[in-house]
């Protein structure tokens, strides 16, 4: 067994400004943990709810021992409510689980509600919250994380004190997980990215995106080429791909200018050096066009049309 915080990475400040709430008994109260996901929002809130319900805390800290923290620690604590979407939406129903579990008599001196996702609260959900969000009973504290402010219905937004997440530092990163600097670098300060970045099945999708963006700006008979066309019949693949075909752009414009520390993309030297000797505008004109493509792919247009227009451009 063990102190959750201990496993948590980075977010010391935010864990300062929550033992400076327990010290305080100022822990009555609806949060907002924001931030992007995979930074470790829900880990740190269970965390902290350990450091909050532990029974022999030392110095504000969570023991890590007792039989409240171990309870916590295998997310079974009976004052703690833990609410996830029941598909792609919290729904009503959730809502109402909430309300009766405060409605029941608390068995310790604190008790938490945690909702995941929190930006799947659709708007008669919110709405059935919205008093309870507004005003707690006393000793007990809502917990809501979301991946932006902005994805939080604004009703309930004003009605919590917001908690920030920032990235993973790289340095924190490092410190935790031993993988090349330019893994680390282009997982964005994510675990959630981490993971995706060092699975084979993502190592071979950047391989061969990278292969067809090379064709795609190097060889002179693309129109006539199949493979890059068949890559592209799939949407959620498009996504992905265009996404990494930019990231390629930004990164060759850094070598250009001879800049190669920060490289999102240094798996795929190989190909960066020949996308690097197109010229910087040509380089920034299929970036602009490539940002396009991405804002059409919502209207439905076919990306196969406008990235035959693009290549035809480019041979103009
Ligand atoms: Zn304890």
């Amino acid at each position: 067994m063990a102190q959750l915080k201990s496993e948590v990475i980075g977010h010391k400040r935010l864990f300062d400004q929550w033992t400076q709430l327990l010290q305080r008994k100022q822990l009555t109260g609806s949060f907002l943990f924001v931030g992007p996901s995979g930074v470790g929002k829900k880990k740190s809130a269970w965390a902290f709810i350990q450091q909050v319900l532990c029974e022999k805390p030392i110095q504000f800290q969570a023991c890590g021992e007792c039989g409240p923290c171990r309870r916590v620690q295998l997310y079974q604590h009976e004052s703690v409510l833990f609410i996830e979407p029941d598909g792609a939406l919290i729904k009503v129903e959730q809502a109402q689980n909430i309300l009766q579990f405060l409605q029941l008599r608390s068995l310790t001196s604190h008790r938490f509600v945690l909702i995941d996702e929190a930006q799947k609260m659709n708007a008669s959900t919110a709405n059935s919250l919205l008093k309870t969000l507004e005003e707690p009973s006393e000793n007990t504290t809502l917990i809501l994380l979301a991946p932006s402010l902005t994805s939080v219905l604004p009703t309930i937004r004003s009605r919590l004190r917001v908690f920030h997440f920032q990235p993973v530092p790289l340095e924190d990163m490092k410190q935790s997980h031993h993988f090349p600097d330019w893994v680390l670098e282009a997982s964005l300060g994510r675990f959630d990215l981490l993971e995706v970045l060092n699975s084979p099945s993502e190592k071979q999708f950047r391989m061969s995106w990278a292969d067809h963006f090379v064709k795609f700006l190097i060889s002179p008979d693309v129109l006539t080429d199949d493979s890059w066309r068949d890559a592209i019949k799939n949407k959620e693949d498009l996504k992905q791909g265009l996404d990494l075909w930019l990231k390629m752009i930004r990164d060759s414009l850094f070598l250009q200018q001879g800049e190669n520390k920060s490289l999102l993309t240094r798996d795929l030297s190989e190909q960066l050096q020949k996308i690097a000797a197109l010229s910087s505008e040509e380089l920034q004109f299929v970036g602009q066009s490539l940002v396009n493509l991405q804002k059409e792919m919502s209207f439905n247009k076919d990306p196969l049309l406008s990235l035959e227009s693009l290549y035809i451009s480019l041979k103009a």
